[in-house]
């Protein structure tokens, strides 16, 4: 379905598409295997202006605005969905939220650094007990009058390994429950205390994911975020930035998969005929396909809405949802069209469909975005 997109944001989807197709996509399936991330590749995203669409330019961004974000960061998924994963973490959480909680000097210190790419950034929430129960997290920080003594362990954290700045959420007083959570950003690489392992995955092979270790650490007072006891509300609303790009970046792999599948069905030839030809092969087609350009409509309707300064929990959810479902699916379905030749490593449909696995995991489960949606339509 056309999506009527204003001039400059079809000529940036057209450049993220070029820089995927030449920087990437020759390197991506040996990369792949290797488990390799390759921080240059970040780098450059961040100096072609990718990632500074929804931050002013006062603060090295571009102020493009979400409907370009979602357009780039599809465009980038398409080709690889761990590099398309950067946009959730350089663009979408640590920037916003520096944004629209840190004090000036916390902005200028580190949003341009973090959205032209120098600084790898990362947002640590989850904890081997606490997942979606955000709020079961057993960190903590001790406000000892000088600093802030942090300890806690984080998992499942993208750039664990490699991040120079992170913003890490903590209890500052466990007593008051999700009004004692704070936020922290810390220096990664300049303070002590801190150990990093990966983990290893099936898929997004080449994003850093791991566990971060925080044991008797050190915070400057002037590195609290926000407000002591408003980590939670920051922390949802740092989630409401991050979930678009986590649908977007289901909808680059969801194109690919139907354009890989629908050139195999009128290419593969059984029983005299393209198995394009065969209407079970047709079903599976347009189920995927219908189903692609519904998610589509939603994850860029909640761009345009979120660009007006609508920021509404139920769209949102929906479009996460629906997109990371329709992500797998379509990989699902590319697999079986592809049938034996999928299920080699020489085409790509077994990265597609081990990096869309993690569709309805991140950035708040498929369960979870059902519940938000039904909490908020059940309220009348
Ligand atoms: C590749 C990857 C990258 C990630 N990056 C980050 C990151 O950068 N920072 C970060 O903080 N975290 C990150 N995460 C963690 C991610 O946010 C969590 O995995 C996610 O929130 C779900 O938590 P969990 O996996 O512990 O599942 P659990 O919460 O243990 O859930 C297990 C199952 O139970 C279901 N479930 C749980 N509660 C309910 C309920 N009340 N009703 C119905 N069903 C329920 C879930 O939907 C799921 O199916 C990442 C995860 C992955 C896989």
């Amino acid at each position: 379905m056309k999506i009527d997109l204003p001039e400059e944001i079809v000529a940036i989807k057209d450049v993220a598409r070029k820089f995927a197709e030449r920087r990437i996509l020759p390197i991506i399936a040996d990369d792949y295997e290797k488990h390799v991330m390759r921080r240059e590749i970040v780098e450059e995203m961040g100096q072609q202006g990718f990632f500074g669409c929804l931050v002013p330019e006062e603060y090295g961004g571009t102020g493009t605005g979400y409907l370009s974000a979602v357009a780039i960061s599809e465009e980038i998924s398409k080709v690889s969905a761990s590099y398309g994963g950067s946009f959730i973490c350089q663009l979408a959480g640590p920037p916003l939220t520096l944004l629209n909680y840190g004090t000036e000097e916390q902005k200028q210190r580190y949003i341009s650094k973090i959205v032209s790419g120098k600084f790898s950034v990362l947002f640590a929430a989850t904890e081997p007990d606490a997942g979606s129960d955000i709020t079961a997290m057993k960190g903590t920080a001790l406000d000892t009058g000088d600093c802030y003594l942090l300890n806690t362990t984080k998992t499942w954290i993208t750039n664990a390994n490699t991040a120079d700045i992170g913003l890490v959420w903590v209890y500052t007083d466990k007593e008051k429950k999700h009004k004692g959570m704070s936020c922290f950003i810390v220096d990664l690489k300049n303070t002590k205390g801190i150990s990093a392992k990966p983990i290893k995955t099936m898929g997004l092979t080449c994003s850093d994911v791991g566990e971060l270790i925080f044991d008797n650490v050190e915070i400057p007072k002037e590195n609290l975020l926000g407000e002591v006891g408003n980590g939670y509300s920051m922390l949802m609303s740092t989630l409401s930035n991050t979930r678009l790009f986590a649908a977007s970046r289901a909808l680059g792999v969801g194109e690919a998969c139907i354009e890989a599948s629908l050139k195999y069905a009128r290419e593969r030839i059984q029983f005299g005929k393209s198995i394009g030809d065969y209407q079970m092969i047709q079903n599976q087609l347009v189920e995927v396909f219908v189903e692609h350009e519904a998610a589509k409509l939603l994850v860029y309707q909640v761009a345009i809405n979120k660009d007006k300064g609508i920021n509404d929990m139920t769209e949102l959810a929906t479009a996460k949802y629906f997109a990371a479902e329709a992500g797998l699916k379509a990989a699902q379905t590319a697999m079986r069209i592809h049938s034996s030749y999928g299920f080699s490593l020489e085409y790509p449909i077994h990265r597609y469909l081990r990096d869309a696995t993690a569709f309805p995991i991140t950035e708040g489960t498929s369960n979870i975005q059902k519940m938000i949606i039904a909490r908020n339509i059940l309220k009348g």
